[in-house]
């Protein structure tokens, strides 16, 4: 997976955690966390990982391109959610997308209809788009898939 590597000097002094992983999804990138004792991958990094608590890893920047493993469509919005237009009569569809590398994201799925969940299928391949909301400190990034083309 050599295209997966990252080896700029920006990705290795990050700390693995969600500051940094918010600061490259602000600049469109999808970056993740891979355990060099197990090979276990984390998105959002984690300090430590997830599988066997060790603390020698490195970053990978994935390509943007998975599948859909599961998804909810929400109508009961969260504040946190409201800032992105997102109302009762507006809902939206989170899912749980298996990353063409390996590991598993929480992300909004974006052109989809969440009012008709019957149309959005488990294993469409969807595509990494990034939405952005404010300016300098205030700037916000939201990770979303869209189907693939
Ligand atoms: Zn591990």
């Amino acid at each position: 997976m050599a295209n997966a590597e990252v080896s700029g000097a920006h990705a290795s002094d990050a700390q693995f955690n969600d500051v940094s992983y918010q600061r490259f999804l602000g600049e469109e990138k999808l970056m993740g966390c891979r355990c060099r004792a197990c090979g276990t991958l984390s998105v959002p990094p984690r300090p430590l990982c997830t599988h066997c608590y060790a603390t020698d890893l490195e970053w990978i920047e994935y390509t943007g391109r998975g599948r859909l493993a599961a998804f909810t469509c929400i109508r009961i919005i969260p504040p946190t959610m409201q800032v992105w237009g997102y109302d009762r009569q507006h809902p939206y569809c989170s899912g749980v997308v298996e990353l063409e590398e390996g590991g598993r994201v929480v992300a909004i799925i974006d052109d989809v209809d969440p009012t008709h969940p019957e149309d959005i299928h488990i294993g469409m391949p969807l595509t990494v788009r990034y939405r952005h909301l404010g300016e300098g400190d205030s700037k916000q990034t939201l990770l979303a898939f869209v189907p693939t083309p």
